[in-house]
C-alpha cells in the first residue's frame, strides 16, 4: 500500500517503544465514579480537582443560559460574539485574581499561544522553565523570539541567562503548577528576578486557578503577587473549575494588547455563552464553598502521610496532582493495567508528555473524592506498585 506520509512507520515505532496513546471512551459524567465500556471505575486521573464538572449548580446555569441565548456564539469576540455572559465573567474573574481586566480565550491552549506572541517576537527573548506545559513551549518556538529553556526551578540557571541577554524585551514563563509533577514554581523568588533584570513574569495557572490560595484565586493569591510583581497571569477554566475556556488577566494596556494582538483570539469564534455562564456558576462556588477547597486540601495531606507510611514514594507536591514514578514506560503501562482491573482509572504518563524514563502514574484527586475512596486507592497501590 501506498504510504507517502509514512504514517505506518511512526505509528509502528510508537507501539514499539510502548508509547502508543489509545482513548477511553466514558459513558458517564466526570465524578468520583465513571463508567467505561459498561464497568464502573474510581476515577483518578481527572483534572476536575473541585469536583464541579457535573455540579447542580454549574448545569442549571449552563441549561437556563443555552435556553435564552442558544448554542453557538456565531462569530468571533471582535465581530459579533462577544455576549454580556463572557464580558462578565471576565469582569467577575478579573476582580477574583486582583487583576485590572482579565479577557477570555477559547482554550487554555489558544492563550497560551495568543499571549507570549502577542508580546515578544524577533529581537527579544523568552525564557521557559523545561518542565513548562507543551502548549507554552509551542507559544515560545512561534513567537520567532530567542527561545530558552532553564532548568526545571533552577533560579540560577536562569539568573545566568537573564544576565547573558542583551535582547530587547524579555519574557520569563512558567507553569505556576507543574501539570505532570505538581510540583510549584518559587514564583515570588521568579518575580524578584523579574524585577532585577527587567524582564516580565507570566504564569499559567491552569492547575492551581480555583483551588490554591487563601481564597482560591490561584498561585497569585497563594505567593500574594501583585500585578505589578506578576503582570501576566493565564487561567483555565476547564479544570479547577470543571467548564471550559482561558482566561487571561493583567493590566489594562495587557487586556487592549491582547485584544489587539493575540491571533488565537481574534481569528477563532468565542465559546458559547451558556458555557461562560456554566464557569459564572463554577467561579460563585470557589468563591463561597470554601469546604469544598478544605476537603481537597485534607484528603491531599491524607492521601500523602498515608503513602509515605505504606513506603510509596512520591514526588515533592502539595497540590492535587501526586505522581507516582516509575520510571520505565512499559512498566508504568503494566500498572496502569493492573489498577484498571481493580477498577481504578489513573493514566500512565509517559514521554514525550514527560522527559525519557521518567514515566509516572498521574494520580490527581479531587474534592468529589470520599476518605474512604482514597483508602482503597492507597490499598490498591500497595498491592499493585510495592
Ligand atoms: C491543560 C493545560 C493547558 C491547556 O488548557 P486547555 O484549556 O485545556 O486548552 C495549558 N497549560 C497547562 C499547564 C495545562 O495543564
Amino acid at each position: 500500500m501506498s504510504d507517502p506520509l509514512q504514517l505506518t512507520a511512526a505509528l509502528n515505532e510508537r507501539k514499539s517503544n510502548h508509547l502508543y496513546r489509545q482513548r477511553r471512551t466514558l459513558e458517564s459524567a466526570q465524578g468520583a465514579e465513571v463508567i467505561v465500556d459498561g464497568k464502573a471505575y474510581l476515577n483518578f486521573c481527572s483534572n476536575d480537582y473541585l469536583g464541579l464538572a457535573n455540579h447542580p449548580d454549574v448545569i442549571a446555569a449552563f441549561t437556563s443560559v443555552a435556553n435564552d441565548f442558544g448554542v453557538g456564539s456565531g462569530a468571533s469576540h471582535l465581530v459579533c460574539g462577544h455576549s454580556r455572559w463572557h464580558h462578565q465573567l471576565e469582569e467577575e474573574l478579573a476582580d477574583f485574581v486582583g487583576r485590572d481586566r482579565a479577557v477570555l480565550f477559547s482554550t487554555g491552549y489558544m492563550a497560551n499561544l495568543g499571549v507570549v506572541n502577542a508580546l515578544v517576537g524577533k529581537q527579544d527573548a523568552v525564557f521557559e522553565d523545561k518542565l513548562n506545559h507543551a502548549s507554552l513551549l509551542d507559544a515560545g518556538l512561534l513567537s520567532g523570539a530567542r527561545f530558552q529553556r532553564f532548568l526545571h526551578n533552577d533560579l540560577a540557571n536562569l539568573e545566568a541567562r537573564l544576565k547573558k541577554s542583551t535582547d530587547n524585551k524579555k519574557l520569563i514563563v512558567v507553569d505556576s503548577v507543574f501539570s505532570m509533577d505538581g510540583d510549584l514554581a518559587p514564583l515570588d523568588n521568579l518575580a524578584a528576578l523579574a524585577k532585577q533584570y527587567n524582564a516580565a513574569l507570566m504564569a499559567d495557572d491552569a492547575h492551581g486557578f480555583g483551588v490554591l490560595g487563601e481564597t482560591g484565586a490561584g498561585s497569585a493569591d497563594y505567593f500574594n503577587l501583585d500585578q505589578q510583581q506578576l503582570p501576566v497571569l493565564m487561567g483555565t477554566l476547564g479544570k479547577g473549575l470543571g467548564s471550559f475556556g482561558a482566561f487571561v488577566a493583567g493590566s489594562e494596556e495587557l487586556a487592549e494588547t491582547l485584544i489587539q494582538f493575540a491571533r488565537p483570539y481574534i481569528y477563532t469564534t468565542a465559546i458559547p455563552p451558556a458555557v461562560a455562564a456554566a464557569s459564572l456558576a463554577s467561579l460563585n462556588i470557589v468563591r463561597n464553598d470554601v469546604d469544598r477547597r478544605q476537603h481537597l486540601q485534607s484528603l491531599i495531606a491524607y492521601f500523602k502521610q498515608q503513602a509515605e507510611q505504606l513506603g510509596l514514594t512520591l514526588m515533592p507536591s502539595i497540590t492535587a496532582i501526586q505522581p507516582l514514578m516509575i520510571g520505565d514506560s512499559e512498566q508504568a503501562m503494566a500498572i496502569s493495567e493492573a489498577l484498571l482491573e481493580r477498577g481504578f482509572l489513573i493514566s500512565a504518563i509517559r514521554p514525550p508528555t514527560v522527559p525519557a524514563n521518567s514515566a509516572r502514574l498521574r494520580i490527581t484527586l479531587s474534592a468529589a473524592h470520599s476518605k474512604t475512596q482514597v483508602d482503597r486507592l492507597l490499598t490498591a497501590l500497595a498491592e499493585v506498585v510495592l
